[in-house]
């Protein structure tokens, strides 16, 4: 008999207890430094609209590298193919802040997943209009596919990020003098700054990753998002990328399309079936969340959900 998914999630909850504060919170933004190590949440919402949660699936946190996954579904509707002459698709296999490849790789980053890469996208999204207008979609387009109508940026995030961010300025200038940024670097990394500042709960998270799920079709409104092409291209990317240099590990772990944040966040896809969000701050030595990747292991494997 298949498991109970309720069950399930309330069972790999309650294990996690136990793990509450492992790991280490990002410091480097200091916005982000005084968020409780202790905090767990997760939140599951199925294709048929079914979803069950566990513990803090409702407290807003820092979404940070998860947007690069709605800024790429933003950048592919707009550009198409032509993105991935500006950004390719291979795991970089370095640190998320690192500028050690686009040197000889001549401006053009690994994918879009790396800091790098996803300043790219975020150019893209910027293409016609001016940094508010960019902010305010990538804003509304996370409103309406979360079904949360009050889901904001945390300006003080936003700032603190921008204060303390000379790897991402170093990165972009470094791209635009490849001429690989068409806009302004200021505004640019302005967006980019901006759209890591959302903060965003387990359940909205979930909800809003829903359409990748479902070939790219919201399965509980109805609503295209993007094609079926581009949604299988996302998750590609999120299986293959998701996780920085430790994307090759969860993809052995988990067996799934993720997507990590510095914010202690993980946005899992399970193709046609559910899209799981885990938080817990603390942080492994590559950058993603302990605990939120534990949870996520032992709820795949009880649900036998996997790609493999
Ligand atoms: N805002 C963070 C940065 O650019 C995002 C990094 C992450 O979540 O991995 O440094």
């Amino acid at each position: 008999m298949p498991a109970d998914l309720a069950d399930v999630v309330a069972e790999v909850g309650r294990e996690m207890e136990a793990h509450r504060g492992e790991g280490r919170v990002a410091d480097y933004i200091p916005a982000l430094a005084r968020v409780d190590a202790r905090r767990f949440g997760l939140a599951v919402v199925t294709c048929d609209g079914r979803t069950a949660e566990y513990g803090d699936a409702w407290v807003p946190f820092s979404i940070q590298s998860i947007s690069k996954v709605f800024t790429l579904t933003l950048a592919l509707k707009r550009q198409g193919e032509a993105l991935w002459t500006r950004v390719g698709r291979e795991p970089s296999g370095s640190r998320f802040n690192s500028i050690v490849q686009l040197e000889a790789e001549r401006g053009v980053p690994r994918n879009p997943f790396i800091n790098a890469g996803a300043i790219v996208v975020t150019d893209v999204v910027l293409d016609g209009r001016g940094f508010d207008a960019a902010v305010a979609d990538i804003r509304d387009t996370l409103r309406e596919l979360a079904d949360a109508p009050n889901l904001d940026i945390d300006t003080e995030v936003a700032r603190s990020e921008a204060a303390t961010g000379f790897r991402n300025y170093a990165l972009a200038n470094f791209m635009r003098g490849f001429d690989n940024l068409k806009h302004p670097v200021e505004d640019v990394l302005q967006t980019y700054f901006n759209q890591c500042a959302l903060r965003i709960t387990c359940r909205q998270l979930a909800r809003a990753g829903l359409f990748l799920a479902a070939e790219g079709l919201d399965p509980l409104s109805g609503r295209r998002v993007v094609s079926p092409e581009h949604a299988r291209r996302i998750n590609a990317i999120m299986m293959t990328c998701g996780h920085y240099d430790a994307s090759g590990d969860f993809a052995f772990k988990v067996g799934l399309p993720g997507k990590s944040g510095v914010g202690g966040g993980i946005l899992t896809i399970v193709p046609d079936q559910a899209a799981i969000a885990v938080w817990s701050p603390g942080l492994n030595d590559v950058g993603n969340s302990q605990v939120g990747t534990l949870a996520l292991e032992r709820l795949a494997s009880r649900m036998r959900w996997s790609v493999f």
